[in-house]
């Protein structure tokens, strides 16, 4: 059910034929993890509480630190040194009474994610570690979960939704098929080194929460076997088609 309080806070979306109010229902009732309360994760926490996602699971094993500050907008120059969960759900109960916010302020395995997962729509993955994209990945294949992945360094920003293992979406690959080992020391550069800016994780995060919006409602298409790329530097975006990956060791049976 859907209050009227409800219709009238969300009336700008569900105004929208694509989304309804059959769409904002579908969102009210949904559960997404979202791994990692960085600067990404600050987009998409702060997009999906405010779109009515019905529950939010935040996952970091992180403290805030001064300098997370320049992209890490939900948190506030007294949080630093607290725990970034404790304050992304305390951020997402301010603006919106209807989510639900469970966190995990540990780190993440396989074993954990796949029973995080269990009865989760989607998995938006905002980490910076490639470790933990590559858990991201296999617990999203095991559990039929969308992978919406996202990255961001200095004026770069990619993003793709990996849909391997759901069905219907047998094609799709998997975030392994796109990223070897061994282009991990070239993909991933730590931000702390290569630098970041707010409007690069806020534009990868924003996209990353149109997908999870979009994936949920059944609204247009989500970018699937596609990989967006994001040159903040001459602000151009290209898509690459990706494809699965013969012998995959997350996806291929
Ligand atoms: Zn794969």
């Amino acid at each position: 059910m859907i209050t009227e309080k409800q219709l009238y806070r969300y009336a700008r979306q569900l105004v929208m034929p694509e989304i309804d109010e059959d769409g904002q229902k579908l969102l009210l009732s949904s559960k997404v993890v979202i791994l990692g309360a960085g600067g990404l994760g600050s987009s998409v926490i702060a997009n999906l509480a405010a779109a009515g996602i019905g529950e939010l699971i935040i996952c970091d094993n992180d403290t805030i630190d001064l300098s997370n500050l320049n992209r890490q907008f939900i948190y506030r120059e007294q949080d630093v040194g607290q725990p970034k969960t404790l304050h992304a759900q305390r951020f997402v109960e301010d603006i919106n009474s209807d989510v639900l916010v469970k966190i995990k302020q540990q780190t993440i395995n396989e074993a954990l994610l796949v029973e995080i997962l269990a009865d989760c729509d989607v998995l938006v993955d905002c980490t910076d570690q490639f470790s933990t994209r590559i858990t991201a990945a296999k617990a999203s294949f095991l559990t039929k979960v969308p992978h919406i992945f996202g990255g961001a360094v200095r004026f770069d920003g990619q993003i793709a939704t990996f849909m391997a293992g759901i069905e219907g979406y047998e094609e799709s690959a998997c975030f392994k098929c796109l990223f070897t080992e061994n282009v991990k020391t070239t993909q991933v550069s730590n931000c702390a080194q290569a630098g970041i800016i707010s409007p690069i994780t806020g534009i990868i995060g924003n996209l990353q929460s149109l997908e999870t919006i979009k994936w949920i409602t059944k609204a247009g298409k989500t970018s699937i076997n596609k990989l967006t790329l994001f040159d903040g530097y001459s602000g151009n975006f290209e898509s690459i088609r990706i494809t699965k990956k013969q012998g995959c060791t997350i996806c291929s049976e």
